[in-house]
């Protein structure tokens, strides 16, 4: 998935000249066992391994090690390995510039051997036997080994007790070791990885093709819960690549804890890209969830700086702008491909739209697409009092008034419930036909896969706040006066937002004033929202605007939380019942809507049951 460094042939180490020492990030690198574990595989992996174990004991504290099946280091080249600033990676500047492997300071062994008892045990293709190096006492004797390297670290910080003293449980040193694995794993399938804790196996992930790799550390559930993510993979090696998984609002989790970044295979945490990762969350993420994704990013290694940081886990970009601009893009691409739409794509394109498929309601003038609905005659779609030309005759299955929170349905028993319903979605309708409504909430339709089931205020509101927010991209909200003022009373802060934020207001199609001391005037509404109770959103709204720092304005941001509130406001609301057009319009919105999977907060909208997953129900096929 990444650029790999060549592993042969192996380079000699060389103590780097004062001049290069001079140019390179120093600080303090080992901070605590993962630290080590860290700096460990790096090097097995720039030794060109294919195989990498780890052994901790006591939570890496008693011991750590490492073994791999690289190139191994030559019995000459022991003791300079442990030496400060001495690497076989880079010789020069201008190879400090374009740096490729993980490490490159010649620092980390050095610094491990300092704060504890190190053992290097090594053998090269080349020699009869391996080597072992005691990094306190300086001596050297033969050892047993196949070719390869074995790092030994034994009581970490015992000569510096208080840091000793700052680490926490063995439990929680052990996770962070296994991380640093993890983060490892993830970037090289291509290389199988072991981690023992006292002589038991944590985990294991063999050599393997990139998919199942994260399969393997990420688990089935992140893979189900995440889109392919993907960008100039056509691109030579050098220019700007993108490639991974981006989790959906699904796989949100309560910790960042599922963010992987890697550029140039090495796993970094920075500001812009999680930056940029999070803005294209922006419109389906509640803010408290922490998005989950794994991203590799493949870019000439001269236009980043590795060597900004002690630890190298921060990098600088030189162009920063446009990485963050591609990321953002290429996430939000990810997310916006609805499932609606994946779901079309799985059914070969045939027939041409049948003429049933236009709506039955009157349509805009213009309109190209089927369902596609301006936004007034969207709003009056749900407005209270269906339109006259929605009194032609409905199917019967919602005629009659619906058992407390049973289906609204009264099928009839012969023919059963598509007797009364078009036939099941063609393929130009991903989400099919609507059958009923349940329990005043779910609007249940069937289409090519089985029956699909749809959070109607969920769904609704995605598509208002879309609605709204492609319109309020051009121009102002339209508004509709009010023949008869709402007066309200409202709270001193509630007054002060008011007037601050009139011309705001305005243009979000609410015109609100104060009539007297602790009571506004509303004297218009946005025509978009003809259903909304008109207080509660006007509070909201305000609400909403206190929060805004008043110096930025009512900022990109803050608007699409105010647009967000106000489609919540706007949107059908549960116990309303449906007719089967009105619930077919909505399902066509849906499709025509990006992102309408997801609601404003990150539920999901709709779901299907596949008849086979009914079949599995009632065990039919057994
Ligand atoms: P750096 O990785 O920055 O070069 P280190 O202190 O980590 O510095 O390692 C010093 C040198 O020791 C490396 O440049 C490499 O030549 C050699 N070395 C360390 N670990 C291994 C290993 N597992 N296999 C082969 N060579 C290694
Ligand atoms: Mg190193």
């Amino acid at each position: 998935m990444s650029a790999l460094p060549d592993p042969t042939p192996r380079r000699a180490i060389r103590e780097l000249s004062d001049e290069l020492v001079s140019q390179i990030a120093a600080g303090e690198v080992i901070e605590r066992p993962a630290s080590v574990v860290r700096e460990l595989v790096d090097n097995a992996l720039d030794a060109g391994a294919t195989q990498v174990n780890v052994r901790l004991s006591a939570g890496g504290v008693r011991a750590i090690v490492v073994e791999d099946d690289g190139t191994g280091i030559e019995p000459s080249e022991l003791a300079l390995a442990l030496k400060r600033h001495a690497t076989s990676k880079i010789g020069s500047l201008s190879d400090l510039e374009r740096v490729a492997t993980m490490g490159f300071r010649g620092e980390a062994l050095a610094a491990v051997a300092s704060v504890s008892e190190l053992l290097l045990i090594s053998r090269t293709a080349a020699a009869t036997h391996a080597a072992r190096l005691d990094a306190r006492s300086g001596e050297i004797g033969p050892a047993a080994r196949a070719v390869g390297t074995t790092v030994e670290v034994r009581e970490l910080f015992f000569s510096t007790p208080a840091r000793r003293k700052f680490l926490k449980t063995d439990a929680t040193e052990t996770a962070h070791c296994l991380e640093a694995v993890r983060r490892h794993a993830l970037a090289r399938p291509e290389v199988g990885f072991a981690v023992w804790h006292d002589n038991k196996l944590l985990a294991q992930w063999r050599a393997a093709g990139a998919a199942q790799r994260l399969h393997d550390v990420l688990g089935a559930d992140f893979v189900t819960h995440s889109r392919e993510l993907a960008h100039g993979a056509e691109r030579p090696a050098g220019a700007l690549r993108l490639a991974g998984r981006i989790g959906t609002p699904e796989a949100a989790r309560a910790r960042a804890d599922h963010q992987f970044v890697y550029v140039n295979g090495r796993f970094v945490r920075d500001r812009l890209i999680a930056h940029a990762l999070r803005s294209a969350y922006e419109d389906v993420l509640h803010g408290a969830r922490q998005p989950a994704y794994v991203l590799f990013i493949d870019i000439d290694p001269a236009r980043v700086d590795v060597n900004v940081h002690p630890t190298k886990i921060e990098v600088r970009f030189r162009d920063g702008r446009e990485l963050h601009q591609t990321v953002r893009h290429a996430a939000e691409n990810a997310l916006a491909a609805s499932r609606a739409v994946d779901a079309s794509a799985a059914i070969p394109a045939a027939a041409p739209a049948p003429a049933a498929a236009t709506p039955p309601w009157p349509q805009p003038r213009g309109a190209t697409g089927q369902g596609r609905l301006a936004l007034h005659e969207l709003a009056t779609l749900f407005a209270a009092e269906p339109p006259a030309a929605w009194a032609a005759p409905q199917p019967a299955i919602t005629a009659e008034a619906p058992p407390a929170g049973g289906v609204t349905a009264e099928a009839p028993l012969t023919g059963g419930v598509t007797a009364e319903a078009p036939p099941a979605g063609g393929d130009e309708q991903p989400l099919g036909q609507a059958l009923a409504q349940l329990g005043g909430v779910y609007v249940l339709a069937q289409n090519a896969h089985g029956l699909v089931i749809v959070d109607m205020h969920a769904a609704h509101e995605r598509v208002v706040y879309e609605r709204l927010k492609a319109t309020l991209g051009e121009r102002a909200l339209q508004a509709q006066p009010l023949l008869i003022p709402l007066a309200f009373a409202a709270s001193p802060a509630e007054m002060a937002t008011a007037q601050e934020q009139r011309e705001s207001l305005l243009e979000l199609g609410l015109d609100v004033s104060a009539l007297s001391a602790g009571t506004l005037a509303v004297r218009s509404r946005p025509s978009a929202l003809p259903d909304a109770d008109l207080a509660e959103l006007v509070r909201s709204v305000l609400a909403e605007m206190a929060q805004v720092d008043a110096a930025s304005g009512v900022v990109q941001r803050a608007r699409d939380e105010l647009l967000a509130t106000m489609a919540c406001h706007g949107a059908v609301r549960a116990n309303r019942r449906l007719g089967i057009a009105e619930m077919n319009a909505l399902l066509r919105q849906m499709e025509a809507t990006e992102r309408a999977d997801q609601c404003n907060h990150g539920r999901p909208t709709w779901r299907q049951l596949t008849m086979k997953e009914l079949d599995a129900l009632f065990l039919r096929g057994r």
